[in-house]
């Protein structure tokens, strides 16, 4: 399958549609994710930003510090992750994608946070913190050891 690559919310109201192919795919173990989706674990796929259209008057969208998320403010379904440090990237949720199986994970990011009972045995790299390297600017909490 190539680009084109299509997603959307639950309901339709939100559609987008990538004419590249994916920088990036993987799976993310933070609690942050974790809070935003209801899952055990997140999966996102990557895209350049100027190579996706978005579109849906519904969309709707939170920020904490430099991490925005967006979502479908009918349905409620998770649609996208930016951030301020990552310039021109948008990482949709996998599960997002209108063909998830086509999107394998290459990474599986801040294992560091994944729950104790949740084991998915694959032979991907594990990293102990974030799979996408920011810039500088880290929270106080996050002083890299
Ligand atoms: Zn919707
Ligand atoms: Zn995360």
């Amino acid at each position: 399958m190539t680009a084109p690559h299509t997603g959307g919310c639950r309901c339709g109201a939100v559609r987008f549609e990538a004419s590249a192919e994916p920088h990036h795919i993987s799976y993310c173990h933070c609690g942050d994710c974790r809070r935003a989706s209801g899952a055990p674990v997140s999966a996102f796929v990557g895209f350049m930003a100027d190579q996706v259209a978005l579109n849906g008057k519904s969309l709707k969208s939170y920020r904490n510090g430099p991490v925005e998320r967006s979502f479908c403010g009918i349905c409620g379904s998770p649609i996208a992750y930016t951030d301020q440090r990552l310039d021109n990237r948008i990482y949709f949720m996998l599960g997002a994608m209108d063909m998830p199986a086509y999107f394998r994970p290459t990474v599986h990011a801040h294992v560091r946070e994944q729950l104790p009972f949740l084991h998915m045995p694959d032979a991907l790299p594990r990293e102990l913190k974030t799979s996408v390297s920011r810039p500088e600017e880290q929270r106080p909490s996050e002083t890299q050891s």
